[in-house]
């Protein structure tokens, strides 16, 4: 594995191998209005978390955005929101990746899939990773492997690997069912 030294060159490798290469070959918004960017609420904001150090690229923040902070995968974790549109170049990388998601275990190699938090948003996701590009999921699978080749970037992946399976255990494990 080619190893970044930072956590932030790796952030801004898996930014760049994804900055242009989409789910489809098409804009894949036109089938669905863009649903994965539309929020809730009357601002329309919708969320997405950001990698370690993926702030410092929101400065100054571009119009719309707004960062706070968000624990739920890592104790300084920060979600960014949107409007529901923005300038290419301004997408965080979990927008450039969606609905595809990196999975990493504790001491494990990184496994790209798709997202299973996209199932009630993204109508790609019935096709499969057979329906998206080849050019896309090449691009985030190399940038998998960046992405758990650096310290931070790797934490990261774990802790969010984690939150996931928790999200969407099953139903019927010990303490999901109140
Ligand atoms: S929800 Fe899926 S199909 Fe729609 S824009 Fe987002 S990634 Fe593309
Ligand atoms: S940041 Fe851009 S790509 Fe991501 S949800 Fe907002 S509008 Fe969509």
């Amino acid at each position: 594995m080619n190893t970044p030294e930072t956590t932030f060159g790796a952030l801004e490798k898996a930014r760049a191998l994804l900055s242009n290469p989409t789910p489809l070959h098409q804009d894949c918004g036109h089938l669905c209005g863009a649903s994965c960017c539309r929020g809730e609420g009357a601002e329309n904001r919708g969320g997405m978390l950001l990698y370690p150090g993926e702030e410092t690229l929101y400065v100054p923040l571009p119009e719309g955005f707004a960062i706070t902070r968000d624990t739920s995968v890592m104790p300084e974790g920060r979600l960014l929101t949107c409007r529901g549109s923005c300038f290419r170049g301004d997408r965080p990388l979990a927008c450039r990746l969606f609905p595809l998601a990196v999975f990493l275990e504790e001491g494990g190699e990184p496994t790209l899939a798709l997202d299973p938090r996209a199932w009630p948003v993204c109508p790609l996701m019935p096709s499969g990773m057979d329906g998206l590009s080849p050019e896309f999921v090449g691009a985030a699978a190399e940038a998998a492997q960046v992405l758990a080749g650096a310290p931070g970037t790797r934490e990261f992946l774990i802790r969010q690997t984690a939150h996931i399976r928790w999200l969407h255990r099953p139903l019927w494990e010990s303490g999901a069912v109140s």
